[in-house]
């Protein structure tokens, strides 16, 4: 039987919840078509890194901890940030770590009104949003150059340097107009901020036009950031794939996730198109200080962030199982958690899914 090896990073406050579901989500699938020719396993690692892992070594993750990923089919992820450590410290020393050494350039974040979800634009159907958002996610922005001189003084320069290579902005953009291409719309808006920021992004714009050559069947546009949250909410069935770059991105998914009902939803793939390095894979949310230890998150972030898992490993059938079983359960108001306005836990949602998964496995529906 074909084995997945499959990285488990929980991190932080709800990320120590959603992710034990997810693997239960995961373990699920695997054991609802063990008698299947198709069948597979999971083999799990949990690997404790995070906040309390700074505590008690000074570092969210070992400084060789890279290796022990190399070799995994994929990592879950769930979030970092700890209400005592700064944030920027908590992101850099895990999630950026892992992003950038894995060289996961992609982050991917389709965005869908699920069925039963009461979504906040009054005049927007299901039907009309239905994205997905490309960010770049190894440089930009957030390529982590600059540095403070003069601290704490009058004088104090502080500089964060927005680094964009033709190499990073074109891979990011083939991969955009690849997976556009993919979709039935075959639609694709390329966002910049290139009228104010003249040399960087003024390149996105002149490597779109160029990498576009190579995709005569994907109709494509230009928007500047700003209108582009307005496109968002005005006229979500204008847009169809999106990318952008690290910051503008970040942005523009996170309202994304919003329009789309809650953040406690929202998925998202880092991937390594090459496939050399493993990809990750985690909910968009953090880690919901509000909230955690309460059993009150959301996991469906983690489910659908499960189901492009397993997209990437190429299992179809069970990705699709998973997200209808996903559907199943956010069509049923009693099953929704706190952020949706329901009553529902954590443990309620999570096993009404894997019931669910169980329940339409092929073995359960010749047998029905
Ligand atoms: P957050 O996503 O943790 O929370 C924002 C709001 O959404 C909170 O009210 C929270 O309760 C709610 N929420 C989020 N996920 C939910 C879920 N699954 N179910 C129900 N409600 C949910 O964002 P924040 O408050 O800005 O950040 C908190 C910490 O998380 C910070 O340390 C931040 O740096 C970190 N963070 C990490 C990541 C990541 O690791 N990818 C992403 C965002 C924030
Ligand atoms: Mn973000």
């Amino acid at each position: 039987m074909k084995t997945y090896r499959i990285a488990t990073i929980p991190g932080d406050g709800i990320g120590k919840e959603v992710i034990p579901a997810g693997r239960q989500v995961l373990e699920s699938v695997a054991a609802s078509e063990t008698e299947s020719k198709t069948a597979f396993r999971f083999e799990f690692e949990d690997f404790g890194w995070g906040g309390d892992y700074y505590r008690q070594h000074g570092v969210m993750m070992p400084e060789d901890g890279l290796n022990a990923l190399r070799d995994k089919d994929a990592i879950l992820f769930g979030s970092a940030g700890d209400p005592h450590i700064p944030d920027h410290i908590t992101l850099w020393g895990l999630r950026l770590k892992i992003c950038q050494g894995l060289d996961q350039y992609a982050n991917v974040r389709p965005t869908r009104i699920l069925p039963g979800i009461d979504a906040p634009l009054k005049r927007c159907r299901p039907e009309d949003l239905n994205w997905v958002i490309v960010r770049e996610n190894t440089e930009g922005e957030y390529s982590g150059v600059g540095g403070r001189v003069h601290q704490g003084h009058p004088l104090e320069v502080a500089t964060d340097l927005s680094i964009m290579t033709r190499a990073g902005v074109e891979r990011i953009q083939r991969y955009a107009f690849r997976l556009a291409q993919s979709r039935p719309r075959k639609l694709l808006t390329v966002i910049t901020k290139s009228n104010a920021q003249r040399h960087a992004m003024v390149m996105w714009d002149e490597i779109a036009a160029q990498v576009a050559k190579d995709f005569p069947d994907v109709t494509w546009d230009k928007e500047l950031v700003d209108a582009a949250t307005a496109r968002m909410v005005n006229s979500p069935a204008s847009l169809d794939t999106i990318v952008a770059s690290n910051l503008h991105a970040d942005i523009l998914s996170d309202l994304a996730a919003a329009l789309a009902g809650s953040l406690g939803i929202a998925p998202t793939g880092n991937i390594n198109p090459e496939r050399i390095y493993p990809s990750m894979f985690e909910p968009i949310h953090g880690s919901a200080f509000d909230i955690m230890g309460k059993g009150l998150a959301n996991p469906v972030g983690t489910f659908w962030s499960v189901v492009m898992l397993l997209e990437h490993l190429g299992e179809f059938d069970a990705a699709q199982r998973v997200m209808s079983a996903i559907e199943f359960v956010t069509a049923n108001p009693t099953l929704h958690t706190r952020d949706l306005g329901g009553t529902a836990t954590t443990a309620q949602v999570t096993e009404a899914v894997c019931k669910q998964i169980a329940a339409t496995s092929k073995a359960s529906l010749t047998t029905a």
